[in-house]
Formats: C-alpha cells, structure tokens, sequence
C-alpha cells in the first residue's frame, strides 16, 4: 500500500498527526505490549492523532472554566471526533482488502484481565503504550516530563493506533529534541512530583525522562484528572500547570511550529495545594 495514499486518507478524515512504523520497529517488545500480541498478521502500526485546541487549554489556565478541556480537549476529542478520524482511516484500509484494527488509546497500566485462551498467549487485554507507538512511528518524542511531544503542537494532542496487514513505506523516526532541558522542566511541578529521572531508549532514540510520583498527580488539583478509563492508568496532565507551563515553554522556545498572536501564559500560574479543598471555596 502506498505511503502517500494513506496519508491523504488520513488527512482527508481529519488526522493532524500521522506516521507508520514497520512492525519491526516493535521487536524489542514482550509479546504482551506487541501489535502481534493482537493481530499476528501486523505489518504495519499507524499512528493518527488530532490537536487538542490551544484554546481548550485557555480556562483551565485562567482558572476560570474546566469544562471547556474535558470535553473539547479530552472527552469529546478523544471519544468522538479523533476515532471517527480513526475508523475512516481503517474503513479505507478494508476498502483495499486490508484487515485494519483499530485501538483507542487505553491505558496499558490495566493489568490482565482473564486467562490465555492457548499456551504461549498473553492474558487479555494486550493494550499497546501509544506514546511508544508514535516515538516509533516518528511522530514524536517522550520529554522529560513524561509525555508525549511533537514537533507541531507540543503536548496538545490525541492519537489513536490502526494495526493492518498492509506494508506501508514507515515514516522517518524524529531525529530532533523537542523536550526542554530537564533543569528548565523540574521547577514545572510546584508539588515536586519529579523525584528522578530515568534513560529511555525506543528504536535507537534515547530521551531522559523524570520518574514521576503519578500518586502525587491523582491528587492534584491543578488541572491533572484522574484516568477516565481505570484507577491504575496514569492520570491526565495535558491540562495540568505541569504541562501547561511545559507547552507555554515550548512555544517561546521555538520548538513547536504551530504559532499564536497570544502566548498561551501571560499570567502569574495558578496553584492549589493539596490539602485545599476545592469546593469549599
Ligand atoms: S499533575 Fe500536578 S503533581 Fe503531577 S507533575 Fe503535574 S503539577 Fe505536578
């Protein structure tokens, strides 16, 4: 299958972010994380993604209005409009007699659910860590805040996994840095929920990335929410003052390509410490 054919299926159904990987790009992985895990036949591992809209970010930054981001930026985006990006991309795949799965971005912190259905398989549910997906895909990096980064948008943005049978010309892995350095990153945490930092290497890109206390993070109140899709998957930070502050660093640094007339942090960043209690005030 034609790499450009693909990428303007994906363009078409809406895709701002777009790669491939070749399935062995995954060899170093246990069968447990493996797209073979799920579909034996995986030639290929696309991955789409849509922006969260700057503007999303905007109340959670003033403060002033949360609801904007849960739906526009994460529950609508994810659930609505990024997967029907995703099941047109596959529908286009089948429409070629190509078998195309597609995987919504759960969280691979699940622990098994069930039992091997034959000696050798992993336990259900496989779930794929999509942000490794996308570093092997070439869409991005993991910065040092543990989080996906990519060269248009920074942190803003969700992408979802299609798994075919079909060879596709793999994309290029990103060669550049995007993360800012991890002095500048650490003071990004008013609750100093970095308390070290780890190497991680995926296809040949090495990236030093903080150990986060995710414990810390499921209890702040700084625009981190829980996991909508089970206790033990990572909480979501992209609205947090951690990565709010991050993408406001991006973009005065350069390092993001999509610009605005308003810099996304023109105010004194808010914070609430853990032992306010939010409603009561
Ligand atoms: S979510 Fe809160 S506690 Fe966690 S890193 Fe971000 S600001 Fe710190």
């Amino acid at each position: 299958m034609e790499l450009r054919d693909v990428r303007a299926a994906a363009e078409q159904a809406g895709a701002d972010l777009f790669g491939v990987a070749n399935i062995e790009r995954f060899d170093e992985l246990p069968l447990e994380r493996h797209p073979r895990a799920i579909f034996p036949e995986t030639r290929s591992v696309i991955v789409l993604g849509r922006r969260i809209p700057r503007g999303a970010l905007r109340g959670v930054e003033e403060g002033t209005n949360f609801s904007n981001y849960l739906l526009y930026g994460l529950d609508w985006l994810d659930n609505r409009f990024t997967s029907l990006t995703t099941i047109q991309v596959a529908e286009f795949l089948e429409d070629s007699g190509w078998e195309a799965v597609p995987l919504p971005n759960l969280p691979p912190e699940v622990p098994p659910m069930g039992v091997a259905v034959r000696p050798k398989a992993p336990r259900p549910n496989v779930l794929l860590d999509h942000e490794d997906a996308a570093v092997r895909a070439g869409v991005g990096e993991i910065g040092y805040c543990d989080c996906l980064l990519t060269p248009r948008f920074g942190t803003r943005q969700r992408i979802q996994i299609i798994l075919t049978d079909a060879e596709i010309e793999p994309t290029p892995l990103l060669t550049e840095t995007l993360s800012p350095s991890a002095e500048r990153c650490r003071t990004l945490c008013p609750l100093g929920a970095f308390v070290g930092e780890q190497m991680r290497t995926i296809c040949g890109k090495t990236m030093t990335v903080a150990q986060v206390d995710y414990a810390q993070c499921r209890t702040c109140k700084n625009g981190a929410l829980a996991n909508r899709q089970h206790p033990a998957g990572r909480p979501d930070r992209v609205a947090a003052t951690c990565l709010r502050g991050l993408l406001d660093l991006m973009e005065r640094e350069g390092k993001v390509s999509d610009r605005f007339a308003t810099p996304l942090r023109q105010r004194t960043a808010w914070v609430v410490k853990p032992d306010v209690d939010l409603y009561k005030l």
